[in-house]
């Protein structure tokens, strides 16, 4: 069957969430993603932060819908049963000069409809955080800021739309739209032809290019800006909350946090780069982290690296709305002006996570506007359940467990105690993990300090076994990326 209600291009958080809202309702969906799993974008490399809404300019889409989605984070981490805690952020000043930053942000926040934000005293501030660089002037507090498990809310919210209904073909790239009388009918891939009555496009950096390709806003463009970081061994420095510094004109700066998975992340970077894929990591990132790093905490070592990773963020030359403070590059979340049957999601750079919830709704709306007939299904189940992981759960439980499955008794990555048995659920899940990265996003196996060196070749032995593929088949992410290239002393690889 290759004609759908609605095609989605892009499985990213944006993409998976809008699948998921749509599958509530009594109307088919096809979310298409060119590389071999979702969420392998820009949502698997950001700092996972559910911002406040204090940053945005008042007036613009993405002050609006960072703070709505905020909002939304409760409810929607508890059905997917994602991690998610409120831990509340700090905005940092250092020395005097810094301090009048807290009062705009405070004033920004409130116009923004920002709950709970609070001016905090250098001596308050000092004493809630020690470790903090003695010249801290004051803090802006915002107890509604959260981080949350990036990778795992898209796979779930993906998961959850499978499970209700959406059809979604991995390895499958958008390659052009089909066009009939002014409106756009269907697309082409490199897999065939789909037939829709609406298109919405969701493919992160890509977006530009996407709607050029409908003649849509030729004027927009988007320009990568990579962000570095460095994750810190967790058994160096832990926090349980977020520090920021105050913004500047490269962004909200370099951040210091602890993740949902225990490891202290230092970072981003804010540099414009000219190729949508480059994630490189550079020395000049490296020491503009240690410098911002130890402005905020002069104790922290970046020697405590254990890996380091990049993003690309989708910055736009799309602009706020408002006339006032026309200035910033803003979201865009809307049906095309100038072709009919698509919805574009586009310049989605930071706080697209967090406002991602509200973006989802946002398309179902302009989707209810444009009067598809959008009823609602009796059977929709909101309910997605994580499989078992055998680390969190009490000792009797998780014997039990063993006695049904003896591989949730066998560890494979010894950092992260990750089982066989979870693994192996994870190759057979809704949405099968078929790369070592794809098992390494669900599992968390490969991220501790040997950094993948004790389990990558059991992972490959299990994957290989699980899905009768030669070992030589199984790739690291995307096709091509193969570890094993030849067998070696006469072993016997099928
Ligand atoms: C350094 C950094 C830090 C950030 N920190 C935060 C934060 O703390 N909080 C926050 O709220 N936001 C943060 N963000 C922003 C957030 O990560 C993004 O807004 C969000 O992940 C965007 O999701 P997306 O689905 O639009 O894009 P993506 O995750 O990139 O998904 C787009 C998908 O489209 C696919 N695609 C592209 N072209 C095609 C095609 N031709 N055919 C089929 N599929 C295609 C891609 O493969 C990709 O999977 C950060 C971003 C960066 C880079």
């Amino acid at each position: 069957m290759n004609n759908f209600d609605v095609i989605i291009i892009g499985a990213g958080v944006i993409g998976s969430l809008v699948a998921r809202e749509l599958s509530r309702y009594q109307i088919s969906v096809l979310l298409i993603e060119r590389n071999s799993d979702v969420g392998s974008g820009t949502s698997a490399a950001n700092s996972a932060l559910v911002h406040a809404g204090y940053d945005p300019i008042p007036g613009s889409l993405k002050a609006e819908l960072n703070v709505r989605g905020n909002r939304m984070w409760d409810k929607l981490a508890a059905e997917l049963d994602v991690d998610f805690k409120r831990c509340g952020d700090y905005v940092v000043s250092i020395g005097a000069e810094e301090l009048p930053a807290l009062d705009i942000l405070l004033e920004q926040g409130k116009r923004n409809g920002v709950p709970g934000l609070q001016l905090i005293s250098s001596d308050e501030i000092k004493r809630r955080i020690p470790l903090l660089n003695p010249d801290a002037s004051g803090a802006l507090f915002a107890p509604s800021a959260g981080v949350c498990d990036t990778f795992a809310v898209t796979i779930a919210a993906a998961e959850n739309a499978v499970e209700n209904g959406v059809k979604l073909l991995l390895n499958t790239a958008f390659e052009g739209f089909i066009i009939d009388s002014g409106r756009i009918t269907g697309i082409h891939t490199n897999r065939g032809d789909f037939h829709a009555r609406w298109v919405v496009n969701a493919t992160g950096v890509y977006a530009d290019d996407v709607m050029h390709q409908a003649g849509v806003r030729p004027e927009f463009r988007i320009v990568p800006r990579r962000g570095e970081y460095c994750i810190l061994d967790p058994d160096s420095f832990k926090i349980d909350t977020v520090l920021f510094p105050v913004p500047s004109e490269k962004g909200k700066g370099v951040l210091i946090f602890t993740t949902t998975h225990g490891n202290t992340v230092i970072g981003p970077t804010s540099e414009f780069v000219a190729d949508k894929e480059d994630k490189a990591i550079t020395p000049v990132g490296q020491e503009y982290l240690t410098a911002n790093m130890n402005k905020l905490m002069p104790s922290i070592d970046l020697r405590w690296t254990i890996a380091t990773f990049a993003g690309l963020r989708a910055s736009g030359n799309a602009v706020c709305k408002n006339p006032m403070t026309d200035y910033r590059a803003d979201f865009i979340v809307e049906k095309a002006d100038e072709i009919e049957g698509l919805i574009n999601c586009a310049g989605i750079e930071s706080p697209g996570l967090s406002a991602s919830p509200a973006i989802a709704a946002r398309v179902v709306e302009i989707l209810q506007e444009t009067g598809i007939g959008l009823n609602e299904k009796a059977d929709w189940n909101p309910q997605r359940k994580r499989r078992p992981v055998p680390k969190h759960m009490p000792d009797a439980d998780r014997q039990r467990l063993i006695e049904r499955d003896p591989r949730y008794g066998r560890i494979i990555c010894r950092c992260e105690e990750v089982t066989e048995g979870e693994i192996v659920a994870e190759i057979h899940a809704p949405i099968p993990a078929l790369t070592y990265d794809a098992i390494k996003r669900r599992t968390w196996t490969g991220t501790g300090r040997c950094q993948g060196g004790f389990d990558m070749t059991r992972v490959v032995e299990i994957l290989a076994r699980e899905t009768g593929l030669s070992p030589m088949e199984i790739c690291k992410n995307e096709p091509g990326s193969a570890f094993l290239s030849r067998a070696s002393k006469k072993a016997e690889v099928s």
